[in-house]
């Protein structure tokens, strides 16, 4: 499966339905992933690293937007094979060390939403394989990766879920599932808390200045006039 160059030093693999992303860190060969994929897919992620000419243990740092089977599912798996560290925000740190249980949210309005979740979420077991998270975060971090990760703690789509600035080349927004772009820019299929949802999208969309490109969980990549529209988009809370 092949990666794609989204941004300096950045590379998307999508997994099915959803986003993995590798960043190459500027103090060295060590390879930082946003998110994990499904339970199932460190076969793939490990196979894309060595395309990009990294062994296993050259990915160091595991960063999670948030806990749900499809960012937080290979993590276990991903820990073992790589020795890599965890990185969460606390919120949904303990649903993946098994000391919470995954909420269950509920889904957007709108039919195209409850066709979605039948078709996506309503069938995956509401819990991914426990492992163990060595960094929790907390919003307005700058971690020691990505020559100065910065964490937006965005939740709505998940108690802890968090969108993280990567502060080169005008910036690259992972905005994670705060919201999808499969084809068009929409709410996400699911929220906890669809209002807090939607501050957090004001407050992504507030961001001054405001990132280069944004990528996304699901969906493709946003550059010049799409981030334009991201912006218009989701500064009003409605
Ligand atoms: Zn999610
Ligand atoms: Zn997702």
């Amino acid at each position: 499966m092949a990666t794609k160059l989204i941004f300096p030093g950045v590379h998307r693999l999508t997994l099915g339905a959803v986003n993995v992303f590798f960043i190459e860190d500027e103090a060295g060969p060590g390879l930082v992933l946003v998110d994990t994929g499904y339970a199932g897919s460190e076969q793939p992620i490990l196979a894309a690293a060595q395309q990009l000419g990294r062994a296993p243990q050259d990915i160091r740092h595991l960063v999670l937007t948030h806990c749900h089977p499809d960012h937080a599912g290979s993590l276990a798996a991903l820990k073992e094979r790589t020795g890599a560290q965890a990185w969460m925000h606390p919120a949904d740190a303990a649903v993946v060390r098994g000391q919470a249980a995954m909420v269950r949210s509920t889904t957007s309005p709108g039919l195209l939403n409850r066709v979605l979740y039948r078709l996506f979420i309503q069938h995956v077991p509401p819990f991914v394989p426990a492992a163990s998270i060595e960094h929790e975060i907390a919003d307005d971090a700058v971690l020691p990766l990505g020559g100065g990760l910065r964490v937006l703690h965005t939740p709505g789509h998940s108690a802890g879920h968090v969108a993280l600035w990567l502060p080169r080349a005008g910036g690259l927004l992972f905005a994670g599932d705060a919201c999808s772009h499969v084809g068009r820019l929409s709410l996400s299929i699911v929220y906890d808390d669809h209002a807090a949802g939607r501050r957090s999208l004001a407050k992504l969309a507030a961001l001054n200045p405001p990132p280069a490109a944004i990528c996304f969980g699901h969906g493709g990549e946003l550059t010049g006039r799409g981030v334009a529209h991201f912006r218009q988009r989701w500064r009003a809370v409605d």
